[in-house]
């Protein structure tokens, strides 16, 4: 088999191409830069929003894992619609002229999540009506190209995978920026009474989830065509896992509850104050309702659909998969703690 990642220099496409390799697929890599070096593996820059970029790494190749997109921080709106909207329908038009019959796609388990409570949310929910940011809006919207290009007539084939907050080795957002809050003294509070069930999951257990579908796909296959939850299927308290994080690195864990209606109100008057401001001043503030609603609810997935069609379970628990994340980042253990 050969496949390409897009994408396939960021966090999750790194873990992949490295599972991919051990599984004896030929692999190449499409993305806007190059960090890491490997022989086995061909690497082809440029940008997916342009067919001349992608055509030469699709050549031959018998499936696409498409897991690029810009990170969810960046505020740029004409860049998400660029990337995710545009630069898919380029990629599904890629494979076509190329050749390709398989697409997998890197979704998101929070195309459905608006910020309220979803417990135990399956894949039967609608997208979110109101979406809890334009990155996430666009998430969908890719999401829909993708299933809507399956075509068995054509002989070419889709699923997206949609996973929840990914964690893991070299992940460089979760643990780095925790980590960073930390040190500021800005963890000592955690939003609501702290019961609120989140899914984190292990970065090889995505990629697991992005394997297994494109082993499936394929004609009269139930898989084509569909969306799919995949968690580590142990929802935790979400304060719960950052403390293990931060213990983890001898850091002290969030003590005090903050009302979560408290705190929400507060994110929303900042974020009126910064309306009503922006016709003279421009303010980028992450505390956002959005985010303290991350924070303070619960939203955790369903994986059912996924151990059904796709026979997925987890590989890695959540506790080895926090051991071994605390493990790579031991160069961030805090060193005033003593230990
Ligand atoms: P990442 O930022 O580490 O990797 C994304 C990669 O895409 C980067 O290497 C980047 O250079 C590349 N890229 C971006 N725009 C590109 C373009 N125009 N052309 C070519 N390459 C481009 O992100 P990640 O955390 O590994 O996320 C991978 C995928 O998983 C994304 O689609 C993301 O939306 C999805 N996802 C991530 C999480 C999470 O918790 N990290 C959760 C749900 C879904």
């Amino acid at each position: 088999m050969k496949c390409t990642v897009i994408g396939g220099c960021g966090f999750l496409g790194r873990h992949l191409v490295e599972d991919l390799l051990e599984k004896g697929y030929e692999v190449n890599v499409f993305d806007m830069k190059t960090t890491f070096e490997n022989d086995k593996v061909k690497f082809f820059t440029g940008n997916l929003c342009l067919k001349q970029d992608l055509l030469p790494s699709f050549e031959g190749v018998d499936v696409v894992f498409h897991c690029a997109s810009p990170p969810p921080s960046s505020n740029n709106k004409d860049l998400f619609y660029r990337v995710n909207y545009e630069g898919t329908k380029n990629v599904v038009a890629t494979c076509k002229a190329a050749g390709v019959r398989k697409l997998v796609l890197t979704s998101s388990a929070s195309v459905i999540y608006e910020g309220v409570d979803i417990k135990n949310g399956t894949e039967d929910l609608p997208y979110a009506y109101r979406p809890i940011d334009y990155y996430t809006e666009t998430k969908a919207l890719q999401e829909t190209v993708v299933l809507e290009a399956n075509n068995p007539a054509d002989d070419f084939y889709t699923a997206a995978i949609r996973p929840h907050g990914i964690f893991g080795p070299r992940d460089p957002q979760l643990v780095p920026i925790t980590v960073e809050t930390a040190k500021a003294g800005k963890m000592k509070f955690m939003i609501g009474d702290g019961n609120n069930l989140v899914d984190f999951t292990y970065v090889k257990n995505v990629v697991h989830g992005h394997i297994l579908a494109a082993q499936k796909l394929g004609k009269g296959s139930s898989v084509c065509g569909k969306a799919y939850h995949i968690t580590n299927d142990e929802p935790i308290p979400f304060w719960t896992f950052m403390s293990r994080i931060l213990v983890g690195l001898d850091y002290d864990p969030p003590k005090y509850h903050i009302p979560y209606y408290l705190i929400y109100y507060i994110a929303m008057l900042v974020q009126l104050i910064g309306y009503i401001l922006s016709p003279f001043v421009s303010i980028q503030s992450t505390f956002t309702p959005m985010r303290v609603a991350l924070a303070g609810t619960y939203h955790y997935y369903s994986c059912e659909r996924a151990k059904k069609e796709m026979g997925y379970k987890p590989l890695i628990s959540l506790s080895e998969g926090i051991q071994l994340t605390v493990e790579h980042f031991s160069h961030l253990r805090n060193k005033k703690s003593g230990s």
